[in-house]
């Protein structure tokens, strides 16, 4: 939490209680912004990534565009949002040998681990501020990131990603809406600077200007949203499902320190894959490993097709 706001106010006590219990639940960092319309800037930028069918197939990301505007529309009376930041850095990796999973696919699906937490956030706020409230955890169509940089929590990198300042970027945010009035803290004004590490690391080639990504190229989408054959020319390196490469090169997550939430632990028949394993994967041994995992988007049909992809 941003300690400049309000330092004395009831307000500032209020959300030093509600960060006191979200430290208490995992989450790493939190933040308050005021519910408002999301300003010129952020939505002109989003319209024209839209317009530019830089989000590739998704086309659920061109609906909604009045509550992606104002998340009031998800929450009636909706004052605060609350956006809270789960790091899920991990602990033990994969060999670099056999196809890689992005981190955040390692353990339990981010949906509902981070979900459950952030509820009970809400039931605190509900027991000692009273008032409604709402969890949205990447579901919701809501601007998670640019609520983030409101909320001060982080600041969004030419890889898109939302950054903690010398924190990294493998966490996952959560928002936590309700019609509780907290005092906003200062929007995070931190940036990238003159760095291009990410731009020169992506294998795809996909980091444009205006700290977007289009999705087309970018190898998170094409091995986890992409449908159908993948296109010859595609090269996906190592990566079997998600791609970390435009954050393993940040500066700023070269302090990251590892998880200790023990969900995002790997099992240890997920480090035992390799490629032949895959390949030869039946839905017997798919549900068994990936039951409760984020890697169901892509379905057992998806993760052999990208194995087969990847060229040995
Ligand atoms: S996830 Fe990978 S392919 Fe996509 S923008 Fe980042 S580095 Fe590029
Ligand atoms: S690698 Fe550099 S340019 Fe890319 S997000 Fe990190 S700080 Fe920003």
């Amino acid at each position: 939490m941003n300690s400049k706001c309000c330092r004395n106010s009831l307000g500032d006590e209020a959300k030093l209680a509600v960060a006191e219990r979200a430290r208490e639940l995992g989450f790493s960092a939190v933040g308050f912004a005021r519910v408002e319309d999301v300003d010129a800037e952020a939505a002109e930028n989003y319209s024209k990534w839209i317009s530019e069918h830089r989000h590739g197939d998704m086309a659920y990301l061109e609906r909604y565009a009045d509550i992606r505007s104002n998340p009031a529309l998800l929450l009636e009376g909706a004052s605060t949002v609350i956006v809270a930041a789960m790091n899920y850095y991990p602990r033990k990796r994969q060999r670099q040998d056999v196809p890689q999973f992005a981190f955040y696919a390692y353990g339990r699906d981010y949906h509902e681990v981070v979900r459950e937490r952030l509820q009970k956030l809400g039931e605190f706020v509900k027991e000692n501020f009273g008032g409604a409230t709402r969890a949205c955890v990447d579901t919701a169509p809501i601007r998670e990131r640019y609520w983030a940089v409101r909320a001060g929590v982080g600041f969004i990198g030419k890889n898109s990603q939302l950054i903690i300042p010398n924190r990294g970027s493998f966490f996952f945010i959560g928002e936590l809406l309700t019609t509780v009035g907290f005092e906003p803290d200062e929007p995070c004004s931190a940036s990238c600077g003159d760095c291009t590490a990410c731009i020169k690391a992506c294998p795809g080639h996909a980091i444009c200007s205006g700290k977007r990504i289009d999705a087309r190229r970018c190898l998170s989408y094409l091995t986890i949203e992409h449908r159908g054959e993948l296109p010859e020319e595609v090269n996906l390196g190592n990566h079997v499902y998600g791609c970390d490469e435009c954050q393993l090169v940040c500066p700023h997550n070269r302090n990251a320190v590892p998880s200790d939430i023990p969900e995002f632990e790997p099992s240890e028949k997920f480090l035992a894959l390799d490629r032949e394993a895959i390949l030869a994967m039946t839905p017997a041994e798919f549900s068994d490993i990936f039951r409760h995992s984020a890697v169901r988007r892509a379905k057992l049909e998806g993760l052999i097709r990208n194995a087969r992809h990847i060229k040995t």
